[in-house]
């Protein structure tokens, strides 16, 4: 296993969309293996590919509550029958100092495949929905700061502006 570089915003390979994964290979679970190692030691509890650069259609989620590093791996993830919504405080490793309320789905209807390229469906609530819909947005070139008004979104250009600078 080995840790990966996150991309950062404003990376435009962020914004580009993630092809369909088609053959469920070593190298495949190689890739879910690093995913994992990097987003265990952000930390954080969600990672898709475009965040390290690779654009294939896989995440991978937290889901160790109280264990600690267990892991889902959803493999080209499809969302449906979104159901209510709520709104919680989110951030993204890909987006630094930086964190908003967004509104999501309270239930969703997750299809995938697994590394082997089995078939996984279920329901995901809460939380745990909210990881998947902010993970599957990264595969489709999308950000948590697009779901936020233009005005937040502006203020936190600004604000990273200052930080890059300061960093350079
Ligand atoms: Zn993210």
């Amino acid at each position: 296993m080995a840790i990966r570089t996150i991309l950062t915003f404003p990376d435009p390979v962020l914004r580009q969309k993630a092809a369909k994964v088609t053959s469920f290979d070593d190298e495949l679970k190689q890739l879910a293996a690093d995913m994992a190692e990097t987003m265990y030691n952000a930390p954080g509890v969600g990672l898709a590919a475009n965040q390290i650069g690779v654009l294939l259609q896989i995440v991978v989620v937290d889901i160790s509550e109280m264990e600690g590093r267990k892991f889902i791996t959803l493999v080209n993830p499809v969302l449906s029958e979104g159901e209510g919504s709520m709104v919680d405080e989110e951030g993204c490793l890909s987006v630094i100092e930086y964190t908003s309320p967004v509104k999501r789905f309270r239930k969703i209807k997750v299809s995938a495949r697994d590394l082997d390229g089995n078939p996984l469906e279920f329901t995901a609530e809460d939380r745990f929905a909210r990881i998947i819909q902010h993970e599957v947005d990264h595969l489709h070139g999308k950000l948590f700061i697009d779901r936020i008004s233009s005005l937040k979104r502006t203020l936190y250009k600004k604000k990273l502006r200052k930080i890059l600078q300061a960093e350079a």
